[in-house]
């Protein structure tokens, strides 16, 4: 790539949120432009690969519409189904709630979706990195792209929101994942306690083998993550067969600004992930396509791009301060020291943390 590429809409990052951008915006007629930094979408994973069910999401975000069609993906991308989330508490006592969702393989996952988006007419550059923006112009490694809008999809630490004055999530936190063999049961399991100490270690089930890995919150740690890792590892017998890989997770609730007049942010890098579990896939795809529309309007007869702001603000953002909030009363009551946890998940029970599990506030 040489010369300078002309679209109506750059697309920074092939996330789940960038593809899904670039797939509604291209299929209303914009003319999208997609980069990503990695040479191959989606690889390596990052991520603990837990998918809820469509019931679980429309659950989760009852503003949000067409989700069946939004997370119909095909069936060779579900590695296994789950029917339960088992909480485990640092004494080992553990608590089953119902909850459906599946495994995925990120990678063909991500990269599926980048297919849609190609399908819809957008073009995908792989290998290019975003740099900077000189007034209208986006400069990449791979050289010059002029558009009308830009999105950032660049995960938490986005470049594109930093040179565009957009804030930036706070208080990641570090999350590491890793692959191992065996045979697992079909419940995702969740670990609190001093093993990954703020948040929690997890074993996600696939077809012979799990996603297993660690998060916390950096505030509370003493160790690195790989140290945190191979101690959950060494504790049940992983027979981890991949690197380890990671990233940070925003866990602070919704920010803003995240739309200006010719950009946006979306997915991690507006922060939208549920603080009390991490998850952000299915987030970054309804942002994703709430942003495509408003950027539509935007091109096609000059709404605003904060229309997209609102919309989030209306579908997405309660859930996601009920969550915050429910974080930051787990960070004083429940963590810093294994007793308390325990004894807050034994006072919590099972129907307040089901409730916290969906975004929900556990009180009243
Ligand atoms: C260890 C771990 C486990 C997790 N487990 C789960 C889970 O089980 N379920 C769940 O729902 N969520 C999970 N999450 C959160 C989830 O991974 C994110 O919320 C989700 O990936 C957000 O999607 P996104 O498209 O916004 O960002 P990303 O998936 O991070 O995609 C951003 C893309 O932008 C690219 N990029 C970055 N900078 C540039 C640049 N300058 N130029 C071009 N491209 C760039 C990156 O390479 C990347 O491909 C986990 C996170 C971690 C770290």
């Amino acid at each position: 790539m040489s010369d300078i590429i002309d679209a109506d809409l750059l697309v920074v990052g092939a996330g789940p949120a960038g593809s899904t951008v670039a797939r509604y915006a291209a299929e209303q007629g914009v003319d999208v432009t997609i980069i990503e930094r990695r040479r191959k979408v989606g690889f390596p994973v990052r991520c603990g690969e837990f998918m809820p069910s469509t019931e679980e999401i429309t659950a989760m975000f009852p503003g949000s519409e067409g989700i069946s069609e939004l997370f119909d993906v095909p069936s060779s991308l579900v590695r296994r189904n789950l029917e339960a989330i088992r909480l485990v508490t640092p004494s080992s006592r553990s608590y089953d709630l119902p909850f459906q969702g599946y495994s995925t393989d990120r990678d063909l996952f991500d990269q599926y979706l980048a297919s849609e988006a190609v399908s819809a007419g957008a073009e995908l550059i792989t290998g290019c990195a975003f740099q900077r923006r000189e007034g209208d112009v986006c400069m990449t490694s791979q050289g010059p792209i002029r558009a009308k809008v830009v999105v950032g999809a660049d995960g938490p630490g986005s470049r594109v929101a930093q040179e565009m004055g957009l804030p930036l999530p706070k208080n990641a936190y570090p999350a590491v994942t890793a692959q191992a063999e065996g045979d697992f049961e079909p419940v995702l399991v969740m670990f609190f306690g001093g093993i990954a100490p703020g948040a929690y270690g997890w074993i996600i089930p696939k077809d012979g083998s799990a996603n297993v890995g660690v998060g916390f919150n950096p505030k509370l740690a003493d160790r690195r993550p790989a140290e945190y890792f191979q101690i959950f590892a060494d504790k049940h017998g992983f027979d981890v067969k991949s690197r380890l890989s990671g990233k940070h997770v925003p866990a602070q609730g919704p920010i803003s600004p995240i739309a200006g007049e010719d950009h946006l942010t979306v997915g991690d890098a507006a922060g939208h992930v549920m603080a009390v579990n991490g998850g952000g896939v299915p987030l970054a795809m309804i942002g994703g396509r709430l942003a495509a529309d408003a950027i539509v309007s935007n091109l096609r007869d000059g709404s605003p791009l904060s229309n997209y702001e609102r919309d989030c603000r209306r579908i997405l953002f309660p859930p996601l301060r009920s969550a915050a909030r429910t974080k930051v009363m787990a960070d004083v009551f429940a963590f810093g020291s294994d007793l308390r946890t325990e004894l807050c998940m034994r006072t919590l029970g099972r129907r307040r943390m089901a409730k916290m599990l969906r975004c929900r506030f556990p009180f009243p």
